[in-house]
Formats: structure tokens, sequence, C-alpha cells
């Protein structure tokens, strides 16, 4: 144990008198003992008369994307772990990322029965690298789609200098509804320490547990990434033919639908949460399978990889477990 001034103090006077002062016994283990490390022994629930159930296990794995891991994480405190579980680097809640992108719409003469079918038919990845003659480090895809239901599209959907009142609006809204159509970019967003899920200090979820709160301000970065692809957004619905085109002005954080970086990926124990295999470092049976565990946004919307990346954990849970190293609580 590291001594304290009072330890100090106490050898310096002892020794002047002859004495012979030496380290407290003390019950409390200074490094790990034949793996002592914590170990999960189950969940705790509500049951739906909102009773605290507790269910034991073997092993943990939390899937609750970016937002509501960490907050578990991080309200699972205890003597082993005081900063929350898995939290030993400090780092869980930390790096937070949403998918940004920018918004352009355009209206044609012809309609365009954008309301069938699926939403998104083809794409552009031309801009997905990054260029340095660009200027800025981010990149990213470009979709076409048609994201509006009638309500939406009547408050959201109408170029700016629309009518918004009278029978001029709903003439508008009649004619624009089937010939509009947006072009949507999802783009980098930097991951960024200070961009953070953590513990909301006094709101509280219906369950008197403290609620997420979120810290987000976008790197200029990426604010430079969402204006090149506001402007080749633009470009696109000149070149399709629109008849008139408009930005939606680029803001922070416009949708946060895309959860990510909350639980970071990494071979080093000081600097990440989790391994390759979604292994939580700091607990030998607990993994974290979602959009928490990504380094960086993609450029993309993430879902596709989230999965491919639960499955290669999925294959490596059942191996450990095969292989008897995830043991019984103990
Ligand atoms: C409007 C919208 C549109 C989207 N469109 C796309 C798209 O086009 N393409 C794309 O790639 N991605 C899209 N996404 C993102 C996609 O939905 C997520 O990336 C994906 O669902 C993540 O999967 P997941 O299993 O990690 O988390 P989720 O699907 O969010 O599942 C987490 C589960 O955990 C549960 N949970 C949370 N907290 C707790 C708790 N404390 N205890 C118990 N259970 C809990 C939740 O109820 C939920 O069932 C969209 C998201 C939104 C919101």
């Amino acid at each position: 144990m590291p001594i304290k001034s009072s330890g100090v103090l106490l050898e310096q006077g002892a020794r002047k008198l002859g004495w012979h002062p030496y380290p407290e016994p003390l019950a409390i283990l200074t490094q790990p003992y034949k793996d002592m490390r914590g170990r999960v022994d189950g969940v705790i629930y509500f049951d739906e008369k909102k009773q605290e159930r507790f269910q034991r296990a073997k092993a943990v794995v939390i899937c609750c994307n970016g937002a509501e891991t960490p907050r578990l994480l991080l309200m699972s405190k205890s003597n082993l772990f005081p900063q929350g579980l898995a939290n030993s680097s400090g780092l869980v809640g930390k790096y937070f990322m949403i998918d940004l992108g920018s918004l352009c719409q355009g209206t044609f003469e012809q309609p365009l029965n954008e309301y069938k079918g699926v939403r998104v038919t083809r794409v552009v990845q031309d801009f997905y690298d990054s260029d340095p003659k660009r200027g800025f480090f981010g990149g990213g895809g470009i979709d076409t789609r048609f994201d509006f239901y009638p309500i939406s599209f009547a408050l959201n959907g109408l170029p700016p200098d629309a009518p918004r009142w009278g029978a001029s609006f709903k003439n508008t809204l009649m004619r624009n509804f089937n010939r509009t159509m947006t072009v949507f970019s999802h783009t980098t967003c930097l991951p960024l320490e200070s961009n953070s899920i953590s513990l909301d200090p006094e709101v509280k979820d219906a369950w008197g547990l403290p609620a997420v709160r979120i810290t987000y301000k976008s790197h200029a970065d990426d604010f430079s990434t969402l204006k090149f692809f506001s402007e080749r957004s633009l470009e696109l619905l000149d070149a399709a033919g629109t008849i008139k085109k408009w930005a939606v002005p680029i803001g922070d954080a416009t949708s946060a639908g895309h959860l990510m970086g909350t639980c970071r990926m990494g071979n080093s124990p000081g600097h990440s949460i989790v391994d390759k295999y979604h292994h939580a470092h700091d607990v030998p049976n607990l993994f974290i399978v979602d959009g928490s565990s990504f380094v960086t946004s993609g450029r993309n919307q993430p879902t596709c990889t989230i999965q491919a990346l639960a499955y290669r954990a999925a294959d490596h849970i059942a191996r450990v477990a095969k292989s008897g190293s995830i043991l019984s609580p103990v």
C-alpha cells in the first residue's frame, strides 16, 4: 500500500527513537491475486411490479446500444469498480459518436411515387475516402429518399419560401408531396473524448434511476464535411433535373438514431473498454456487443457492421464457454 504522510512521520519519528516501524497489516489486496478480478454474477432487473429481481448468470452480454449500455455500466458501481463496471480506464461513455449527415431537397416536374416501396434504392460512395485536396478529413456517402409522412411533410418538407397557410399552402402540399426528393448524406463524426454519455445528476427515469445525459458538440472538421456534402447534394439535384432545390441549414447533431463509440474497442485496457471480441478488459465474464464498441463512426449507417461484429463476438463467446474459461461466478 502506498505510504501516507502520517506513515512517513511515524517512520521518521520512530527511527529517531530507535524503534522499528513497519507496514500496517491490511486485509486489502494491493494487486490481483490468482485472477480474483471482479466477475459479474448476474443481472438485476425490475419486474412488472417494479420489484428488483436478480438473475444469476455465468456470463453477461450487454447489448443495449450506445447510450443505454454505458448507462448500465456507469450505474453498476462497486468497491472493485468505483467508476462503474468495466470502467477502470474511465472511458465508459466517452467518445460518443452519431451518424452525421447533410440534407437537401428538390422538387421535380414529374410525380416520383417515392412513398412506395423501400426507402433507398441507390447510393453514391464517390466521396467516402478522405482526400487531402478537400482540406478536411471527413468523408461519407450520399443516398436519395423520401423520408416523410403527410404531417411531417407539411411541417418540414416544403421549400423555405412555400406558403404556410390557407389554400395556397394546401395546393403546394398536394402538388409537392409526390414530387419531392431528399438527398441525404452519412458523414464522418470524429471521435472526441469530450462527447459523452453520462448519468444525469438530477433527472431520473421511471424507476428512479439516473437518466442518460448526452454531451455533444461536433468537431469543426465535421462541419466542413457537412458543408461539402451539402454542396455535392445540390449539384446532384441540379444534374437530376430538379426545378427547385434547397439545403436544410447545417446544424449540430441533427439526428441521433445511430449511437456509437461509448465503450470503445482496443488492445490496450487503459485506452479501451473491450477487446476485439467484445470481451470487457476488466471483467472476464462480461461482453458488450453493440455499436458502443465502434472507434470511428464509419462514415455510413452502422447496423450491418454491428451485426457482423456480433456474429464474430458470438463465435468467440461460444468458444470460450466450451473451453471452460467462463467459470461460474465466485
Ligand atoms: C429512426 C431510426 C432509423 C434507423 N435507420 C437505420 C438505417 O437505415 N440503417 C442502419 O444501419 N441503422 C439504422 N438505425 C440504427 C439501428 O436501429 C441501430 O444501429 C441498431 O438497432 C443497433 O442494434 P443494437 O442491437 O445494438 O441496439 P438496439 O436495436 O437499440 O437494441 C437495444 C435493445 O436493448 C434494450 N435495452 C436498452 N436498455 C435496456 C436495459 N437497461 N435493460 C434491458 N434492455 C434494454 C432496448 O429496449 C432494445 O431492445 C436507425 C435507428 C433509428 C432510431
